[in-house]
């Protein structure tokens, strides 16, 4: 539903899910930065010539942006670059102590799995022979019911429709196995479309030069992929596997419908397939994908899975045979041949991203590695970079803020009594990890191999398949986690009413165990308050305490809450960071709802941490956090993209939020005529 708070565009740095390592990656070379050691707010990045009321981002942080540029191989750079440089660091010195670890035990298998990632010789001398039997498979397919067989062997849990919303993946379909949104006793499996190299339908539906040049690429690099690997006719196929996933493109639901539960909530009997959706074997199918254990399948793109069955009669199976020929070879470039690696960073990597210079294969055996083996990996990170005190310490923010948000839902004339008892039901059941998961998932019956990189990344992600379908036979866990420890994100799961922070953003300057509750507060509360509210806005108001997709705000809540967010859409409509460019108040409402109930719950869970008599000066570092924790610059091409496209404002005027809390004037004795000066009437309490 909600991620990446602090860091949208920042970093794109993900270890969870089923992305391609070679899929665009901002992820920058190593930084310098360091923890803080004075545990304070960082007065030497502030401008003391800049007055807070005029522009409160600049005073907090204008002696820092003086003083630093963005490094040639990235679009921005700011706290988050640091905290993803910090957390891969971390976990590359863990990965190399790793190799070393007894035989047969967890540490050893996270130890191997880098270490066949990092074997080169190896993997160049193997070949393509890893894809021999997957390859022989392929040639193999000789009618209607081999195909869906096939198809279904590849499907695996690569996509997740309310979390990370992630609905990218290249095999023909995508699976998302978790708590059924009708019945939250029941796990179901979710069926999505999928079946395209390029990130998104647009890429091959829109018009325009740039597209244009684009596909050619794309096609160009179909045709060297499948040239690399001696396959006869390499042009012919490339033009004829295009065609076919443009045809698949043009049946594919767009990214803002996707995201519409309702749209998505299509349970369909198992056994109807072949009715509803003809065209595709769909028993075989199931069967193939282990799914036949599954009465209900919730089908979240019914359109797209239509087309899809409805299309693949026609093509012709050679043309079928080519294109799951060239996915096989190009889901894995990494632990092919540097050959395949390089051909695929030119496509994905230079074309579609802009980035010059391909990752060093650390970083990326770092990553794989992550993604692979995500939990055992954060278990050893947590150990050594996750201490206990923080973890309490953290609790007992939460907790603060919990009641913070308890007792405004008291404050609020709005809201009907029925859907506020209902909101404080979900605040009292909101499960918040921190740090890591209670439980650990067990990996001692995956099997890693020195010398086998391609082997290790295909068990490991048919394990994880594994894993999700196992869900399918007991209840869902509400306590089950979607990110690992070493991510630096952190994400709202509606159907487990939960929230997780990873170990990873837990770190300084987002959140320091040793500054003052102000300065804590300031930046990580506010995040914590930010995820929490998500749980209670316009999306998170479609899910109630059990997380069934029902609405429990009555349509005059619904309509006053439109109502009294219009003046946040004015406020943010009246930023321009550039004069041709003003932010989207519209696009980017439900985020600035989320940031002004955030920092004013973090407010009032500080001020009741610290109790009645705060010392002076204490207001200012809460709100002066608040803004360090959003520096960033970022290069004039990403940041109008970011205007365009983003769910979230330029952190900027995130940092300007401050202008809606009564506080924040006395605090900085801010006066009518300055520039962020708003009257009282006109401050947004959504909340
Ligand atoms: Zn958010």
């Amino acid at each position: 539903m909600t991620i990446a708070v602090r860091i949208a565009l920042a970093v794109a740095l993900t270890f969870t899910g089923g992305c391609r390592e070679n899929r665009p990656d901002s992820t920058p070379a190593a930084s310098t930065a360091t923890a803080p050691a004075t545990h304070d707010i960082d007065r030497a990045g502030m401008d003391p010539s800049v007055a807070p009321g005029d522009d409160f981002f600049r005073y907090a942080n204008g002696g820092w942006l003086k003083k630093n540029d963005i490094p040639a191989d990235r679009g921005s750079f700011g706290v988050g670059s640091v905290l993803v440089d910090r957390a891969r660091e971390r976990t590359h010195s863990l990965l190399e102590a790793a190799g070393t670890a007894p035989d047969g035990s967890v540490e050893r298998k996270v130890g191997d799995y880098y270490a066949a990632y990092m074997d080169e010789a190896t993997i160049e001398q193997k070949g393509l022979a890893p894809l021999r039997d997957e390859l022989a498979a392929i040639a193999a397919i000789g009618d209607a019911h081999a195909l869906a067989a096939y198809i279904g062997g590849t499907l695996r849990a690569d996509v997740d429709a309310l979390n990370s919303t992630n609905f990218d993946t290249d095999r023909l379909f995508g699976i998302w196995i978790t708590q059924n949104l009708n019945d939250p006793a029941h796990a179901v499996p979710y069926l999505m479309q999928g079946g395209l190299g390029m990130p998104d339908r647009d890429y091959y539906v829109q018009s325009g030069a740039r597209m244009d040049r684009t596909r050619s690429a794309y096609r160009a690099h179909i045709a060297a992929i499948l040239k690399l690997a001696a396959i006869a006719d390499p042009e012919a196929k490339a033009g004829r596997i295009f065609d076919l996933e443009r045809q698949i493109a043009d049946l594919h639901a767009t990214r803002t419908e996707s995201v519409e539960v309702s749209k998505g909530n299509n349970p369909w009997p198992r056994t109807e397939f072949n009715r509803r959706a003809p065209g595709l074997d769909w028993p075989a199918l199931f069967e193939r994908a282990q799914l036949d254990r599954a009465d209900t399948i919730i089908v979240w793109h019914p359109g797209a899975i239509r087309g899809i069955a409805a299309l693949a009669p026609r093509v012709p199976l050679d043309t079928w045979r080519d294109y799951l020929t060239f996915h096989a070879i190009d889901r894995r470039p990494g632990v092919l041949p540097k050959a395949f690696g390089d051909e695929a960073f030119a496509f994905f990597g230079k074309t579609l991203s802009g980035t010059p210079k391909r990752q060093d294969r650390w970083k990326r055996a770092v990553d794989a590695t992550s993604t692979a083996l995500g939990e055992a990996v954060g278990r050893i990170y947590v150990q050594k970079y996750f201490p206990a005190t923080a973890k309490a310490q953290l609790q007992e923010m939460v907790a603060k803020i919990l009641a913070a948000f308890d007792q405004r839902l008291d404050g609020l004339s709005w809201m009907a009594p029925k859907t506020k008892a209902a909101a404080k039901a979900k605040l009292r059941t909101l499960r918040v990890g921190i740090g890591y998961p209670d439980a650990w998932r067990d990996f001692s019956a995956l099997s890693i191999v020195r010398g086998d990189a391609f082997g290790n990344a295909e068990r490991a992600e048919m394990f994880d398949y594994q894993y999700h379908l196992a869900k399918l036979t007991h209840a869902p866990d509400p306590s089950e986690w979607w990110m690992t420890p070493q991510t630096v994100n952190a994400v709202n799961l509606p159907l487990q009413n939960a929230l997780n922070f990873p170990a990873a953003i837990l770190d300084p300057p987002y959140y320091d165990p040793a500054a003052s509750a102000a300065i804590r507060y300031g930046a990580i509360g506010a995040t914590i308050g930010h995820e929490i509210s998500h749980s209670f806005d316009d999306q998170g108001s479609q899910f109630d305490a059990t997380g069934r997709f029902t609405n429990w705000w009555t349509p005059e809540d619904l309509a006053h809450f439109k109502d009294a967010s219009a003046r946040l859409v004015a406020q943010y409509a009246s930023y321009a960071p550039f004069p041709d460019l003003h932010v989207n108040g519209q696009l980017t409402l439900s985020e600035n709802i989320a940031d002004v109930a955030g920092l004013s719950a973090a407010y009032d869970a500080y001020r009741a941490a610290r109790g009645p008599a705060v010392p002076a000066g204490d207001d200012q570092n809460f709100f002066v956090s608040y803004a360090q924790s959003w520096r960033i610059k970022m290069r004039e091409e990403l940041e109008r993209q970011q205007v365009v496209t983003d769910g979230h404002a330029p952190d900027e005027y995130r940092a300007d939020t401050v202008r809606n809390l009564d506080p924040w004037y006395g605090a900085f004795d801010v006066k009518p005529g300055q520039r962020l000066y708003l009257a009282p009437s006109d401050r947004v309490r959504v909340w």
